[in-house]
């Protein structure tokens, strides 16, 4: 999956309205869409007390059009804020302790943090540490981002982020993104090393590298900042009970957030975690039964990617959702349906992939957005058709 909002910071179901290359929204710099502006917010620690998250779904419902859209780096956005409400969101969310009063710190705390972390354990520790450290981080391209994943084998993997604390067969590791291992450390040492990965990096950024992983296409890393190897991935996480609750998926990233507060109240959730997946990690809670949320691990609406589309992105000539809603369950790969050929909700190739252009769909199978299409000009209803009657391989 990508991170603007769920893609761009990737954008999990919010477009990236700017043109400014590198540019990433936060709650102080919303993004401006057709429908008014987008707001990102960070909670620190992946983590929304039950109060936090009630007050956020009211102000959701006050300010925005009644949703949370949740981003690939598990951040979380209230979209349709008309311009003249945005002070008054910004000191609501100041007074939920949701927002940093520095712009240029909120703007820095791209930190993804595992979600399944328990009080007191590594990644609750050296979160709450880099948290305290911001301000001995470089300047850096507004994308560069650092992950905690801590847990017995990393699951953010595939989340994006620069620079890693995770764990080796030995013990802690700080890893650049892209290198197949990392640096040694111990909790006292792995913040200064990071501060010192972070140096690294922004000394040698450009303006055609601004990620780790492109740095590390043309530059080695000191040896022994890659001498540690890293632990494969753990499998990717699911639907379902977990360790510390329940995992629930929302189509698209969007939460109903009337449906969020009924799910939170009835069964009395101390908080719920943000994920990176698509999914929240309800708190000591266990799947509901509100059709407004995926609760099947197995669903299609999971494999399917669509963005927001139009009449809310102004790039849109199609609307996407309803179209991906209808053909998700004839399709049992990965579907990516893009108002655009800038395909800001999903980067990585999908088996079926639908472009919006001048109000129909081009079309490909294991590609992405941006590639050429090996059709063109369908219909909504022709595609939905041929997938019905199968006329159409559903495994391309
Ligand atoms: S229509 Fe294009 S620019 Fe707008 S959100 Fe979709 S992919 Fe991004």
């Amino acid at each position: 999956m990508a991170d603007a909002a769920q893609f761009g910071d990737g954008a999990a179901g919010g477009g990236r309205m700017s043109g400014v290359k590198g540019w990433c929204p936060g709650a102080h710099r919303p993004m401006m869409a057709a429908d008014g502006l987008v707001v990102r917010i960070r909670p620190a620690l992946a983590r929304l007390s039950a109060q936090q998250a009630l007050s956020l779904c009211d102000l959701a419902q006050r300010y925005g059009q009644g949703y949370l859209d949740l981003t690939s780096r598990a951040n979380v956005q209230i979209r349709g804020v008309p311009p003249g409400d945005h002070d008054a969101l910004l000191a609501a969310l100041a007074g939920l302790g949701l927002l940093d009063t520095d712009p240029a710190l909120e703007a820095r705390r791209n930190i993804l943090v595992a979600p399944f972390w328990q009080a007191g354990d590594v990644t609750h520790g050296l979160s709450l540490a880099l948290l305290d450290r911001l301000g001995d981080l470089p300047d850096l391209p507004a994308k560069v981002g650092f992950a905690v994943d801590c847990g017995p084998q990393p699951c953010l993997d595939a989340a994006s982020a620069d620079i890693r604390i995770e764990r080796s067969a030995h013990g802690l590791i700080l890893r650049a993104d892209g290198a197949a291992a990392g640096r040694a450390v111990i909790e006292e040492t792995a913040l200064p090393a990071l501060i010192d990965m972070a140096h690294w990096l922004a000394a040698r950024i450009t303006s055609e590298r601004r990620r780790m992983a492109r740095v590390l296409a043309q530059m080695p890393l000191p040896p022994e900042w890659c001498d540690a190897p890293a632990l494969a991935p753990a499998p990717a996480p699911r639907i379902g009970a977990h360790h510390g609750g329940a995992l629930i998926g929302a189509a698209f990233g969007h939460v109903d957030a009337a449906a969020l507060c009924r799910v939170i109240a009835a069964q009395d959730l101390p908080g719920i975690r943000l994920t990176p997946w698509r999914m929240l990690l309800l708190e000591g809670g266990a799947p509901p039964g509100d059709a407004a949320f995926v609760t099947d691990a197995d669903d299609p609406l999971m494999r399917a990617d669509a963005c927001p589309g139009a009449p809310l992105c102004p790039s849109a000539s199609v609307e996407t959702r309803v179209l991906a809603r209808a053909l998700a369950p004839h399709i049992s790969g990965t579907l990516h349906v893009s108002g655009c050929a800038k395909g800001c909700a999903r980067q990585a190739p999908a088996d079926v992939t639908l472009i919006g252009r001048d109000g129909r769909f081009d079309m490909l199978r294991r590609g992405s957005a941006g590639d050429t299409p090996e059709r063109c000009g369908r219909h909504p209803d022709d595609i939905l058709a041929e997938f019905e009657h199968n006329t159409l391989s559903k495994t391309p």
